[in-house]
């Protein structure tokens, strides 16, 4: 996707790496044992089909075991590359690293279009290559994870634990060897939505900070905000979803595959999102205005711009257009290492993807633990907390009583207080708490030193320090 001229995905990742690695007082060896990518797997199988085989072509990219389980979506999609699988990879081990999920970072990819074959069809090439991996313990509960990416979801998640389970029928925690599963097949609550509502727990989070706001800028809250977002699939959707929905942002563009919608009233996204749904595309949406070159919505005037959809969307072709004081990449690279310099110059805030998008992940760490524990969150604790806070609500009743006209409990208060948290609840918690940490984590950085000027290297410096870290307690 990037301009002619500009580096690979893959190089992009690491010429940000090496900008970030360099004001880091590491061994060189270190450096590059965590730079580089250990193992790359490409598998070519073949499948019959409408009469006839087929071969498709995958990947598994490991790029760094310092910890396993590694981790890692897979994605379906005709540009799939062995380039593109490491530079994702890569960016799953800082991502892992920056938010303390407990893995090593890993990336699949598949060479194909879903949208060419029927659900049976999907079904067959998925177990098959679930069980090409498999069998190699590139899908494994303690030695890799993988979970849905684009062109994935649940369902195909399904498939492939079913799968491994298949081969591994004694293996007690065989549901933990992917996640991202339908909830009745050992899925998480929240994890469908966990991508996108972390996109919006890192922008509450960014507006809490009057110092970050103001590098970009910004003031206020995100209430009023004008949003940009590129790609209406389950990211953007769930990011644009909530922030219209619950923090009153209002969505003034959306670009899809066919071009954008622009309306400076604000667009409904969900009446988009069925519209795309049913039409296949944006176009002849009625309550805005379509523009055909959706590119250009990108450089229109906004305050947040949120690229969601593929990576390099971003580049030297049109960086210097881009007007957002403020870019969360809810993407994976979705801004090239050389635009990423043109908007740092212009004073733009770039939230990086590593952080930005890792919600989903973070939930799927949940889901993973869920498994190995074989018991849903919050199962123990929640009648007897409700229990207790009766407790409380019974006192505050009697006070009520006893006070008369004097005093009595905000209405609602008593329903609020006495439900228990559901899994749904403890899993938006966790995530809004990793979170608001991570962000901690790496705003110190940002701020506490003068030779880090950007959200991005510092994120690097934050995530490569733990990985470091954890290799030389290993004695590596
Ligand atoms: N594919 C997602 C990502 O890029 C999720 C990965 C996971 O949950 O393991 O972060």
């Amino acid at each position: 996707m990037s301009a002619v001229n500009e580096p690979s995905f893959r190089e992009s990742v690491e010429l940000m790496f090496d900008r970030a690695v360099e004001l880091m007082d590491l061994p060189d060896g270190l450096k590059e044992k965590i730079r580089v990518v250990n193992a790359t797997y490409t598998v070519r199988f073949g499948v019959r089909l409408r009469g006839e085989v087929k071969t498709f072509t995958g990947y598994r990219s490991v790029h760094s075991e310092h910890m396993e389980p590694v981790k890692g979506g897979i994605r379906y999609a005709i540009g799939v590359n062995q380039d593109e699988v490491e530079a994702l990879a890569a960016l799953m081990t800082y991502k892992c690293a920056l938010v303390e999920t407990p893995f090593g970072g890993s990336k699949g990819g598949l060479r194909i279009d879903p949208r060419e074959y029927e659900v049976h069809e999907l079904e067959a090439i998925t177990r098959r290559f679930a069980y090409e991996l498999a069998k190699r313990d590139l899908i494994n509960p303690s030695q890799n994870v993988p979970a849905p990416d684009m062109g994935t979801g649940e369902r195909e998640m399904a498939w492939i634990a079913d799968q491994y389970a298949r081969m591994n029928t004694t293996d007690i925690n065989a549901k933990a060897c992917v996640t991202g599963k339908p909830i009745h097949a050992g899925g998480i609550a929240g994890r469908v939505e966990a991508t996108g509502r972390g996109v919006q727990y890192a922008l509450r989070e960014f507006f809490r900070h009057p110092e970050d706001k103001a590098a970009a800028g910004l003031g206020g809250t995100l209430s009023g905000k004008r949003v940009i977002v590129q790609g209406l699939g389950n990211v953007g959707y769930h990011a644009a979803k909530f922030l219209s929905g619950e923090d009153k942002s209002v969505i003034t563009g959306i670009i899809e595959r066919d071009g954008a919608l622009v309306s400076d009233a604000g667009l409904d996204v969900d009446a988009v999102r069925d519209w795309v749904g049913e039409y296949g595309g944006v176009k002849g949406y009625p309550d805005a205005t379509f523009v055909e070159d959706g590119s250009v919505v990108l450089e229109k005037d906004c305050d947040i711009l949120i690229p969601a959809a593929l990576e390099g969307v971003i580049n030297l072709s049109n960086a210097a257009r881009i007007k957002a004081p403020l870019i969360i990449e809810a993407a994976n690279g979705p801004v090239t290492a050389g635009a990423d310099e043109v908007l740092r110059e212009r004073g733009c805030v770039i939230i990086p993807d590593m952080y930005a998008n890792a919600g989903g992940v973070t939930v799927s760490y949940f889901e993973w633990v869920k498994n190995l524990s074989h018991i849903r969150f919050g199962r123990m604790q929640r009648r007897q907390e409700e229990a207790r806070h009766q407790l409380v609500v019974d006192e505050l009743e009697r006070l009520d009583k006893y006070l008369g006209d004097a005093w009595s409990m905000t209405p609602d208060f008593k329903e609020k207080y006495l439900r228990g948290a559901d899994e749904l609840e403890l899993v938006r918690s966790g995530l809004d708490d990793t979170m608001r940490a991570a962000y901690q984590s790496m705003r110190e950085v940002w701020h506490s030193r003068d030779d880090v000027k950007d959200l991005r290297t510092a994120a690097f410096i934050v995530a490569i320090s733990r990985v470091a870290r954890s290799y030389e307690a290993k004695g590596i």
